[in-house]
């Protein structure tokens, strides 16, 4: 029997479409969404208001 495992890759998330991915250079941070292809998938839709 073979053993699963957890494998933890650290990737991006769009804040915007919610896509999640895996930089081929981890060096460089994607300017757009790959999927969404927004520029703003870094930063939230609305500032967070604090309560
Ligand atoms: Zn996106």
């Amino acid at each position: 029997m073979v053993e699963m495992v957890d494998i933890v890759v650290k990737g991006y998330r769009c804040l915007r479409c919610g896509h999640e991915w895996i930089p081929r250079n981890k060096k460089e941070i994607p300017r757009v969404c790959p999927k969404c292809k927004s520029p703003y998938w870094d930063k939230p839709k609305k500032k967070e208001v604090e309560k």
